[in-house]
C-alpha cells in the first residue's frame, strides 16, 4: 500500500461529492491516504469512479483494491474563468493523467501551469489526498518541475 502526499486546506470543499454505500469505501481510504477502486475479477478490468459491477463485462465479482499513484499527464488546460462556488481556487490547471495502473482520470493539478506551449505534457505526476475542511478530495502533482 502506497501512502498518498496529503495537502490541507483551510476551507470546505466548493462542490462535495455524493457519498453512497458503493462509493464510502473509496472516500474513507482517502481519508487514511490510499486510493482504491474495483477491479472485476472475471475480465480483471479497473473501474472508476468504483463500481458494485463491472461496467465492461457487466459481472458483480468486483474487489477492492489500492492504485499506485504515479501516472503521465496526458493533456491539460489551466482555467481562469469559473463558476461562483470556484472562485476561492482560481485559477486551476485541470489535467487528464494517465495512470501507471491504466486508468485514465481527470484530476485538478497542484499548482496551476502556464497555457502557452506543451506545459507538462508527457511529465511524470502523482495522485495527492486534498484534505479540505470538511472532508477530503483528490489532485495530482508533478513529481519534477517542466
Ligand atoms: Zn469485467
Amino acid at each position: 500500500m502506497t501512502q498518498l502526499v496529503i495537502h490541507h486546506r483551510d476551507y470546505a470543499r466548493p462542490m462535495p461529492p455524493r457519498v453512497s454505500a458503493v462509493t464510502q469505501p473509496f472516500w474513507r481510504g482517502l481519508e487514511a491516504g490510499r486510493f482504491c477502486t474495483t477491479r472485476c475479477q472475471d475480465c480483471g478490468k479497473l473501474s472508476f469512479p468504483p463500481k458494485e459491477f463491472c461496467p465492461h463485462c457487466w459481472s458483480d465479482a468486483v474487489t477492492w483494491e489500492d492504485l499506485p499513484p504515479g501516472g503521465r499527464i496526458y493533456s491539460h488546460t489551466t482555467v481562469h474563468i469559473v463558476p461562483r462556488r470556484f472562485r476561492i481556487e482560481a485559477p486551476y490547471t485541470l489535467a487528464l493523467i494517465d495512470l501507471d495502473a491504466g486508468l485514465r482520470l481527470m484530476l485538478p493539478l497542484l499548482k496551476p501551469l502556464p497555457d502557452d506551449g506543451p506545459g507538462a505534457i508527457g511529465h511524470r505526476a502523482r495522485l495527492v489526498v486534498l484534505q479540505y475542511s470538511d472532508g477530503p478530495l483528490f489532485g495530482a502533482e508533478l513529481e519534477a518541475a517542466p
